[in-house]
């Protein structure tokens, strides 16, 4: 791509910076590269060559865009409150159109079709089984070959499914049911017109693609219930629906959404004792950017967590593991960089276990050798291992 562009990012936003800095110790890719291309500032400053001096879009000006994490950890550290998500976002949905050839726009498309995703999940389980694809150089988990069916116990509150964590990790959304159940509550599902968020797509800049499937998510999650997300990335799409969507019927949906473990913290007094064979074990909590930097609700996993574990902070500052959705996908080189100062972090912690509520986090660590597992995967145990 050479050709000259607009980007489409928000003038004032664009202007906003003050290019002070203060965000880059709080950037995972300027941290591991020390490279003012890699940092938001120097983001910020490529964008504004292109869409406000005619600066052409080059190989240089991608490689800084998609190296990119979109963590938005350079966001609550900006003192000029600088939206650096939405100016990203809107970037590449300005070089999606123009990318020749994305396997992400065919990848994810795979994601807003649930029989679809369960028909490829279970022939790569196969695949898997027989030694025929590189699972950890693919960042690939070990998916399941069979997922027991999830049945709704009332209408209290919808527990929202998604995607790629019901094709591969669903174990983890029945730990996550037992427990909300467990404070007396019944819990709704989505049915089949549910799936992907969007999230994915809105980042990889397939904008009218991720519309379409909040729309499609909003219809499936009708009436007045709260939405409980056991997936940060998946929370943090569905609390912006209001932002992205502009519509009253998006607002108000967004204001129903909940990260699970911040509608637990608030009935906290309804949550069972542990069970009488439970061994406590010692847990760090690594935080999902979409929780921490995003929803801003991370504080409530340890609230929760710490009644039924021993709870050690990571010193990382929250700093981002890598992960980033399909990042470590596309950027494997600097996603294991990244993630190489989360592992020294957690070594110094001393922890038995680390929990993470975001499966591409829980995935991504795995893939290095961590055991890793949901937060409210180690609640269900604490409270129901006398079964
Ligand atoms: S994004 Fe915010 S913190 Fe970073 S350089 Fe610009 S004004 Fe400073
Ligand atoms: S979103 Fe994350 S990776 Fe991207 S510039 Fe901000 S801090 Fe750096």
């Amino acid at each position: 791509m050479s050709a000259r562009v607009s980007l489409g990012v928000d003038t004032e936003e664009l202007a906003s910076c003050v290019s002070c800095g203060l965000c880059l110790p709080h950037c995972p890719t300027f941290r591991v590269t020390g490279e003012e291309w890699a940092s938001p500032r120097g983001r910020i400053s490529a964008m504004r060559e292109v869409q406000d001096h005619g600066a052409a879009v080059d190989d240089a000006f991608l490689a800084s865009m998609d190296s990119c994490v979109q963590c938005r950890g350079c966001e609550p550290a900006c003192p000029s409150g600088v939206p650096f998500g939405s100016m990203m976002e809107a970037t590449q949905a300005s070089l999606a159109s123009r990318r020749r050839i994305d396997w992400r726009r065919w990848g994810f498309r795979v994601l807003g079709h649930r029989w679809l995703l369960n028909l490829v999940s279970r022939v790569l389980a196969v695949v898997q089984r027989l030694r025929l694809v590189p699972s950890k150089r693919l960042g690939l988990p070990k998916i399941p070959l069979v997922q027991d069916r999830l049945r709704a116990s009332g209408d209290d509150v919808w527990l929202f499914t998604g995607c790629v964590m019901d094709a591969w990790q669903r174990s983890t959304h029945a730990g996550v049911k037992r427990v909300v159940e467990s404070a007396g509550v019944g819990v709704a599902l989505p049915g089949a017109g549910a799936g992907c968020c969007g999230a994915l797509s809105l980042h990889a800049g397939l904008e009218n693609h991720a519309r379409a499937l909040a729309i499609r998510t909003m219809g499936a999650l009708e009436g007045s219930a709260p939405i409980l997300v056991d997936s940060a990335g998946c929370g943090a799409a569905l609390k912006e629906y209001g932002k992205h969507l502009g519509t009253s019927e998006a607002v108000a949906f967004s204001e129903r959404v909940k990260d699970v473990h911040e509608w637990l913290a608030a009935q906290a007094d309804r949550l069972p004792p542990v069970g009488k064979r439970h061994q406590e074990v010692t847990v760090a909590v690594h935080d999902p950017c979409h929780l921490r930097h995003v929803q801003r609700v991370h504080q409530p996993v340890a609230d929760v967590l710490s009644r039924y574990a021993t709870v050690v902070a990571l010193d990382d500052d929250g700093l981002c593991c890598g992960a980033g959705g399909a990042y470590a996908a596309m950027q494997p080189d600097l996603a294991a960089s990244i993630r190489k100062r989360k592992l020294e972090a957690i070594r110094r912690s001393g922890a038995d276990i680390v929990a993470s509520a975001n499966p591409g986090c829980t995935i991504h660590l795995a893939n290095a050798g961590v055991t890793v597992c949901h937060p409210l995967e180690i609640v269900d145990e604490a409270i129901h291992d006398d079964r």
